[in-house]
């Protein structure tokens, strides 16, 4: 197969798979063999970007929007983050931010939790609307869902006059455990993993379906505002604290690349000791002055990413054989 055939071929595929785990909830591929392919496709189209055609996945966030809500333009496009899968790219990146910079940042090194984006309205003070990622641009309203989350303020206290609040609604193991169970009673199809059933539960028609299913909330980050006096991502999350949301508390901020590789390592094996899904670290350059030199692509910020922890074996017992899945 010559490169035009190839970047033709997994431009379509990496679009279907899009589609079923962003539209559907049911993926049919692994993340870490999406994130192969995706990797072969963004080095395909870096060698040959003549190929290069806007519907590609490498140039878009999510997947097209085509559920039953309203739909809602973000105030500030909600991005996805680019990925690194080892030490040597992660010095990569941070030589690259170096570079543009001219100096050494401090980053926060936060865990990357498998849940979804929501995009929370905040109006003096007052909770009006809550929004899916959706495709970055166009999310979709999901408030009268998102506010059965009761980790999630409806009021916060001494906001500006407007504010976006963001962060990843995501289900934590026991709700997952607890919903698997009783749809195996029932007959019914069981979530493929806790962030298909976080998806598929705020989606729902029915408030009251979402209320059943307890998910959470950790807030991180802020999109369009008037008159937050906020200067870094540290600042930031004690500013959300502040506001009483739940803040994941597992970040660290490192001021050399070799802490950062140092949290990574650390993380690798004490993630698996939470009681909800982590998919990597999500590395941030700490000062929002640095974040605006920096800027973004069409898709990613180039201030942060994502470091994705490999695939592990995962042991599933069923009746008497151990199959590794
Ligand atoms: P992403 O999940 O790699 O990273 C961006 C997202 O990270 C943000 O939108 C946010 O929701 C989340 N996030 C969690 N914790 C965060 C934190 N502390 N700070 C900032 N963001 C945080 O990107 P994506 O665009 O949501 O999805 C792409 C990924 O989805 C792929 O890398 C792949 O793993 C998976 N995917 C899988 C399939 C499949 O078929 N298996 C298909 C499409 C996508």
């Amino acid at each position: 197969m010559n490169p035009k055939e190839r970047i033709e071929q997994l431009q379509q595929d990496l679009t279907h798979y899009g589609e079923l785990y962003y539209l559907e909830d049911a993926p049919v591929i692994s993340d870490y063999e999406y994130d192969k392919l995706y990797r072969e496709l963004v080095d395909l189209e870096t060698a040959h970007p003549e190929y290069i055609v806007p519907t590609s996945p490498t140039q878009r966030v999510g997947s097209k929007i085509e559920g039953p809500f309203e739909k809602v333009v973000h105030g500030r496009p909600m991005l996805s983050l680019s990925n690194v899968f080892n030490a040597d790219e992660v010095r990569t990146f941070h030589n690259r931010v170096v570079k543009d910079l001219d100096h050494t940042p401090t980053y926060v090194v936060e865990l990357k939790i498998d849940g979804l984006a929501v995009n929370l309205h905040y109006e003096n003070g007052i909770l009006t609307r809550a929004v899916t990622r959706g495709d970055g641009r166009v999310g979709e309203d999901v408030t009268s869902n998102v506010k059965t989350i009761k980790s999630i303020p409806l009021m916060i206290k001494n906001a500006p006059e407007f504010i976006e609040i963001r962060g990843e609604a995501y289900m934590p193991h026991s709700e997952f455990q607890r919903i698997n169970e009783e749809r195996e009673e029932e007959g019914l199809p069981t979530f493929v993993n806790p962030r298909n059933a976080a998806a598929g539960s705020l989606r729902q028609q029915d408030p009251a379906i979402t209320a059943s299913r307890n998910l959470a909330f950790f807030a991180y980050a802020i999109g369009s505002e008037e008159g937050a006096n906020i200067h870094s991502q540290e600042e930031l999350l004690a500013q959300l604290k502040e506001y009483r949301f739940s803040v994941n508390p597992n970040y660290t901020v490192c001021k050399t690349i070799d802490e950062v590789i140092e949290t990574i390592d650390l993380w690798n094996e004490k993630r698996h000791t939470l009681p909800y899904d982590t998919d990597g670290m999500v590395i941030k350059v700490n000062a929002f002055s640095d974040q605006e030199i920096l800027g973004s692509t069409v898709k990613d910020p180039k201030w942060a990413t994502a470091y994705k922890y490999p695939p592990e074996e995962v042991e599933t017992i069923i009746k008497d054989i151990t199959i590794n899945v």
